[in-house]
């Protein structure tokens, strides 16, 4: 589903370039719920934006469901941006001046749908979260762990296969957070892929793989529960194939 073969990124800055990412081989497979752990700077929002067809790697390739994103053209990147991923961020990022339910009908307008197409949608996902009494609130009128569910439903509305999570939790107190983790778990159930960054090591561990990352390169990849961990010794003892995350 996911795939990122030798990827790296650097950036230059006045005269210093900073590696980013270097040398990242990552594959995650469908359905999966991966976490993605390291200390700030390690280059975990680089990753999540390379996967997300938000940005290119310098070198490597990041492939969705087989096809190289470096070979697509504009158009077809952009389609992949609308409809194969969803996006939440730290910051929410929503639109102020607009409704809740607009926000979540935001990706569906712009992808050109019709309100007749995505209106039972933007219902039945704002249910979901909890806020369907509150759909024609300004954003600025809710908390922050309800502007969270918002960016979450607004994330699932075109129904894309990959989500990705940008430190979700991280303006958020602790049961606010647990909402959000519980809404991506039901996500992830419900067959959409995840990848979650975090700080947070107690949400990491509720993922079925950790990657760690530092200074740009995976350290580790653990499995938190004992059944994976079980599994993976087992795969490992008679498979000299590389090592598949
Ligand atoms: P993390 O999300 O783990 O905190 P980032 O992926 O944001 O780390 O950043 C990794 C490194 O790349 C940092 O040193 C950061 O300053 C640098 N970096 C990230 N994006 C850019 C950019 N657009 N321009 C210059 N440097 C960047
Ligand atoms: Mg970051």
């Amino acid at each position: 589903m996911i795939e990122l073969r030798g990827v790296h990124r650097s950036f230059e800055e006045d005269e210093a370039r900073v590696d980013a990412l270097r040398g990242v081989d990552l594959t995650i497979e469908r359905g999966a719920l991966v976490a993605v752990v390291g200390p700030s700077g390690s280059g975990k929002s680089t990753l999540l934006n390379l996967i997300g067809a938000l940005d290119q790697p310098t070198s490597g390739e990041v492939l969705l469901s087989g096809r190289s994103l470096a070979r697509l053209s504009r158009t077809e990147l952009a389609r992949v941006r609308s409809t194969t991923v969803g996006f939440v961020f730290q910051a929410f990022n929503l639109v102020p001046g607009i409704s809740v339910a607009e926000n979540v009908a935001l990706p569906a307008v712009l992808a050109r749908q019709r309100p007749s197409d995505y209106r039972d949608q933007v219902a039945r996902l704002l249910d979901l979260v909890g806020l369907a009494a509150k759909a024609d609130r300004l954003p600025g009128q809710l908390s922050g762990g309800e502007q969270q569910r918002v960016a979450v439903a607004r994330a699932l509305v075109m129904d894309p296969p990959i989500l990705l999570a940008d430190e979700p939790t991280g303006n958020l107190d602790t049961k606010a957070g647990q909402t959000i983790i519980e809404l991506l778990e039901a996500s992830n159930d419900a067959g959409h892929t995840i990848v979650l960054v975090t700080h947070d090591m107690r949400l990491a561990s509720r993922a079925q793989r950790i990657v760690h990352l530092r200074d740009g390169e995976i350290t580790n990849v653990t499995c938190p529960s004992p059944r994976d961990r079980r599994l993976e010794e087992i795969l490992e003892v008679g498979d000299p194939a590389p090592r598949r995350y």
